[in-house]
């Protein structure tokens, strides 16, 4: 092996394994370490995306989806199942294949594109130095000429709920859970906290989501989360606001969960609970001395709007430093800074990243929210269309939500696009490309959608805008 490379990336996770592809692309000698290791203790890149976060939550939530819908809609559809079981360790196995298969897959990526790949610890020392730490506990010094550091983040801990990795645990936890608890608490209705809740929830659990803020998804438009509140208490989701957690005792009996709320003192006993509070960047054991390299008080790698670090030729990406920690963020991140570092260019558009929470009715947005918008001073129009009036979600027996479209009264750009509803995930793409190109209401209006599509529901959100809906009762 090599000992000197153009680039070296510390960790392989959606930061970081992009940007060693996309250095790899651009003829640049580098190498890419990382140190995950799962649960058997085998290493694979991915990072938390691929092992433990996005895609093993999506596929239980795949597979707890269909069970809530065969159990609950194909009736409607005419279907008649004369038992309905979940098998769990099914499920699970499922899942399992799925992130082998994509983990395995990185590893492949990495090496058609000229990648050397590591597996152990990687460290960053003054001038450039990277001391990479092998399983066996061997160690050799590396140098590179540009650094890119992609470490990720870590589940928050609470202090008066510690995990204790079988009663209290954290996402990765939830994630893996053998059987449907009985009784599960979530502390933190987030977006881990409605995704895993909601798995459980289908598969027949009794969910309480514990929230501390009085807002329900705050950082959302406010009448997306108020129709999405509104959903999940429909599905049984139990919701508490305003809930402030002073203690949580394990026993043989399950956890008992101590909290104060507007109401007062309160307590609540579960067979689980999963303490999704936020995640906090991670960088232990990641900076030697003299590095240059500047955390702040959070935690965070201090960079600018280029992920450059205070140190010379040395970049971070991620989930590590400032901005939403998104695997889509992340990856745009490390191709930048593959980019920059080859003299191409590279940006980043902050003001331009989608968000999407996996639950049914799934939920997505992307720019400014109405609230947003109008603290800002802007003359604002907005344009609702409810799915019930759309022939596809109809036929899908998905009827909740609907699509909104945030806009500039006085110069008609699309500001933002809010939609709660069946695929809101894929439908945003539009809005997201829509924003991009700084386009207009107008122009969203005059672009012809397929009928039924779901995203109908966008142009008719852009037409009801102007109060020219046509498949809607204009307001
Ligand atoms: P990570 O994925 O955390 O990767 C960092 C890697 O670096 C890890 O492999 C780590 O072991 C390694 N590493 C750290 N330090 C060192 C070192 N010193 N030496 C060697 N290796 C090191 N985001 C979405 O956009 N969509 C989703 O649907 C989504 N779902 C999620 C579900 C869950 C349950 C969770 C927990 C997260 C989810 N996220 C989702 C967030 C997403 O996983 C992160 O934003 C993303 O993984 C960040 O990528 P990263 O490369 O910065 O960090
Ligand atoms: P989050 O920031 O989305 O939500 C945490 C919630 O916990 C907030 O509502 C917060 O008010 C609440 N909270 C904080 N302290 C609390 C306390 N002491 N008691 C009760 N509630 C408390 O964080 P998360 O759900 O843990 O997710 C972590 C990160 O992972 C997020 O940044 C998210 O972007 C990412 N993620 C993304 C996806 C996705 O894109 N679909 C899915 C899962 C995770």
């Amino acid at each position: 092996m090599a000992d000197s490379f153009d680039v070296i990336v510390i960790g392989g996770g959606p930061a970081g394994y992009p940007a060693a592809i996309r250095a790899g692309q651009n003829k640049l000698s580098v190498a890419c370490i990382d140190e995950w290791k799962n649960l058997d203790g085998s290493y694979a890149f991915g990072g938390t995306c691929l092992n433990a976060g996005c895609i093993p939550s999506k596929a239980l939530l795949e597979s707890s989806e269909l069970f809530h819908r065969a159990g609950h809609e194909f009736k409607a559809h005419g279907i008649g199942l004369a038992s309905l079981q979940m098998d769990v360790a099914a499920m699970q196995k499922r899942k399992a294949t799925i992130v082998k298969g994509m983990t395995g897959g990185i590893a492949q990526l990495l090496k058609s594109n000229g990648v050397t790949a590591l597996q152990g610890h990687g460290r960053l020392l003054a001038g450039n130095q990277v001391e990479f730490t092998a399983a066996d506990g061997s160690r050799k010094a590396l140098t590179a000429r540009f650094v890119v550091l992609a470490s990720g983040s870590v589940p928050m801990p609470l202090k008066t709920a510690a995990f204790d990795g079988t009663q209290i645990v954290d996402s990765w936890g939830a994630l893996e859970f053998d059987a449907v608890p009985g009784r599960l608490g979530v502390i933190g209705a987030g977006v881990i906290g409605l995704e895993l809740g909601s798995v459980w929830a289908r598969l027949g659990a009794k969910v309480t989501v514990l929230e501390a803020m009085d807002a329900f998804l705050p950082m959302a438009d406010r009448q997306l989360a108020g129709e999405a509140l509104k959903q999940f208490t429909k599905q049984g989701l139990d919701v508490r606001l305003g809930a402030k957690v002073s203690a949580a005792a394990t026993s043989a009996k399950g956890v008992m969960v101590q909290y104060t709320d507007a109401k007062g003192e309160q307590q609540a006993e579960f067979d689980k609970l999963v303490v999704a509070i936020g995640r906090k960047p991670f960088t232990a054991n990641l900076l030697g001395e003299g590095t240059g390299v500047v955390v702040d008080e959070r935690g965070f790698i201090q960079v600018d709007g280029q992920c450059r670090t205070a140190a010379a030729n040395v970049f971070a990406v991620g989930d590590c430093v400032r901005g939403p920690m998104l695997a889509h963020k992340a990856k745009e991140e490390g191709v930048m800074v593959a980019d920059l570092i080859a003299g191409l260019y590279g940006h980043t558009n902050y003001d331009v990243i989608p968000a999407v929470i996996y639950t049914a009715p799934e939920m997505a947005w992307v720019g400014k929210t109405e609230e947003q918008a109008k603290a800002a001073g802007i003359s604002v129009k907005t344009g609702v269309f409810p799915f019930i009036a759309s022939g596809r979600a109809r036929a899908m027996e998905a009827p909740a939500g609907f699509a909104k479209i945030v806009a500039d009264a006085t110069t008609d750009q699309v500001l933002g696009v809010h939609i709660i509803g069946p695929m809101a995930g894929e439908l945003i793409g539009e809005a997201v490309l829509a924003l991009e190109y700084s386009a207009s209401c107008e122009d969203l209006q005059r672009t012809i959608h397929a009928h039924p599509t779901l995203s109908e529901a966008v142009h008719e959100a852009a037409l009801a805008a102007d109060k020219r809906a046509i498949d809607m009762l204009n307001r």
